[in-house]
């Protein structure tokens, strides 16, 4: 780029600071500065930006006495700002076109603490519209095991750590109830390491170096066989009651029998109290425990004719038919009073308490997500009240929990702040979620902020800062007593392969290259969100 173009960008950097710890800024400071970039761009060949700010510049009225605030003048000019940022990158596709990934798309763990390999399968894999998690170091891919969820999970046998035989072993526990191929890699030739890796239960073996294509149709393949053995299970292999996808079954032959009958049917939506603790106190195959036990005393405790489901995690679902929604009420306060009352022996005693919404199915010929969201309202209003309660859902109620989620942008880059919190501020609506969002200059004024303590945040992080970079403040946060709180994107440039490895290394959650296109980071931010859920 000429040294023209950079000043010019430089100088919108330069105007963007200075505006921002302003509490208010002129009418005529915002007009002359359109005034000038209307008359710059267009000399130095940005035809595109000139256009876009005379076009701006008509629409203020020259001599009014208004005042703005930075937030104003950022969203009015945000599309220059986002033209800016494309120029400077080399990006030609613009924020409107683009769309959100697939959400379907397979996800993959991949294990392995050499990070060059690690950066290497993400990017291809990523390529073909796989999502990619990628960890180096497995303790913290088994403590990410159960929010990244992967439909299959690669691991390097040889880690200076832990060994992959280790991670295998803790993955196959906890496989027994549910299906995810797992595939080693390894440099090992020996006809010893292989059999071992079979007889642990891995799917397949695929030695180091491998080539690509290969490697993708065997992976393929395990992907395929995964989906294939989903479609066929109606029942939840950890807990032994019926899975989500029977409730749409269940919820089908509700509809027959109500057609028929007219009987009542009530629905009831189940989540364990504060159940991250547990996991975080004595670790997750205890929390395994929980949820079978859970089950087991849902099965044992309800009459024959209710149908227990896990619907996800450590939530459940019960249908009550015949049942208006006083009578299961009655059911499930029993069932509460049963559950708080049990004591788990593990290296500590201790015991759990749930939560619960319920709902009369007023009318079945309606889609069954109508009730269930309803349930769903009640159970956080349960929760909201106290927990370890059964709240009803008689009135349709607009009120909805929120989980708060913080979202940090540390960069010292003032068209990159304004950009990505753009984009999170256009990011889909979740009535699940709310987003409180703060952008930062440098990783120091982040750390010592103290914004992002107590709930959960997402900082979305740049490499290199003055001041402290992005790889102290991540060394600064995965040193936290609750590091968990925290999900880290890193953002790098090209160049920074170094950095990636140490992020990585470091248990960066993802990371991102400059330039990036907006749909790319759109995905990912919003994959990493659902993760926090
Ligand atoms: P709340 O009272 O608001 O429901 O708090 P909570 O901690 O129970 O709720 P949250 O939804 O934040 O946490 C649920 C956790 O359950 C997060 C996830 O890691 C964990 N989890 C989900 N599935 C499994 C599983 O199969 N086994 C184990 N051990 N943990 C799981
Ligand atoms: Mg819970
Ligand atoms: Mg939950």
């Amino acid at each position: 780029m000429d040294k023209y173009k950079q000043h010019f960008f430089n100088n919108i950097r330069t105007k963007l600071e200075q505006w921002e710890s302003l509490s208010e800024i002129t009418n005529e400071e915002v007009y002359r500065f359109l005034h000038s970039l209307a008359g710059t761009s267009s000399i130095i060949g940005l035809q595109k930006i000139g256009d876009k700010a005379r076009v701006l510049m008509e629409q203020l009225d020259e001599t009014s006495d208004r005042k703005w605030t930075f937030e104003e003048v950022k969203r009015y000019l945000i599309e220059i700002i986002e033209d800016c940022y494309e120029y400077e990158e080399g990006i030609n596709t613009s924020l409107t076109k683009s769309k959100v990934r697939n959400s379907n798309e397979p996800v993959l763990l991949i294990i392995d603490d050499d990070t060059s390999f690690l950066m290497f399968l993400k990017e291809k894999l990523e390529a073909i519209g796989w999502y990619v998690v990628a960890i180096a170091n497995p303790e913290k891919a088994i403590l990410s095991f159960y929010d990244v969820r992967p439909d299959c999970v690669i691991i390097d046998i040889y880690m200076n750590e832990k060994n992959g035989f280790e991670v295998l072993e803790f993955l196959k526990q906890k496989l027994k109830q549910q299906f995810i191929p797992t595939v080693m890699v390894s440099v090992e030739k020996e006809k010893s390491i292989r059999m071992k890796s079979y007889e642990m239960g891995a799917d397949d073996f695929i030695h180091k170096p491998f080539e690509l294509d290969e490697f993708i149709v065997r992976i393929k393949r395990q992907l395929e066989r995964k989906k294939q053995i989903d479609e066929l299970l109606l029942l939840d292999e950890l807990t032994h009651v019926y899975n989500r996808k029977y409730l749409k079954q269940a919820y089908a032959q509700v509809q027959n029998e109500w057609k028929r009958s007219k009987e009542d049917y009530s629905l009831a939506v189940l989540d364990i109290d504060y159940f991250k603790k547990v996991n975080d106190r004595f670790g997750h195959l205890v929390g395994d425990v929980v949820l079978k036990e859970f089950a087991n005393i849902l099965k044992r405790e309800t009459r024959i004719k209710d149908i227990v489901f896990r619907y996800g995690g450590e939530e459940f679902v019960i249908l009550f038919p015949k049942t208006n929604v006083d009578e299961a009420m009655e059911v499930l306060n029993r069932l509460r009073e049963n559950f708080s009352q049990y004591v788990f022996h593990q290296e500590e005693s201790f015991s759990c308490t749930f939560s619960a919404g319920v709902v009369q199915i007023l009318d079945a010929t309606k889609p069954f997500e109508k009730w269930l969201e309803l349930a769903d309202q009640a159970l956080y209003e349960a929760k909201n009240n106290g927990r370890n309660r059964i709240e009803q859902a008689d009135k349709p109620k607009v009120m909805q929990h929120q989980k708060t989620v913080k979202m940090a942008i540390v960069d010292d880059d003032p068209i990159i702040r304004t950009v990505m919190a753009d984009i999170i501020k256009k990011l889909p609506l979740n009535p699940k979620r709310k987003i409180e969002l703060q952008t930062y200059k440098d990783g120091k004024a982040f750390i010592q902020s103290d914004w992002h303590l107590g709930d959960p945040c997402f900082v979305i992080l740049d490499g290199v800062m003055p001041n402290m970079d992005g790889l102290e403040v991540l060394t600064n946060l995965k040193s936290k007593k609750d590091a968990n709180r925290y999900r880290v994107l890193m953002l790098t440039s090209r160049k920074g392969d170094q950095d990636i490895a140490k992020a990585l290394e470091l248990g960066a959650d993802d990371y991102m290259t400059k330039p990036f296109k907006f749909d790319e980071i759109i995905g990912r931010i919003e994959k990493m969100l659902q993760r926090m859920m």
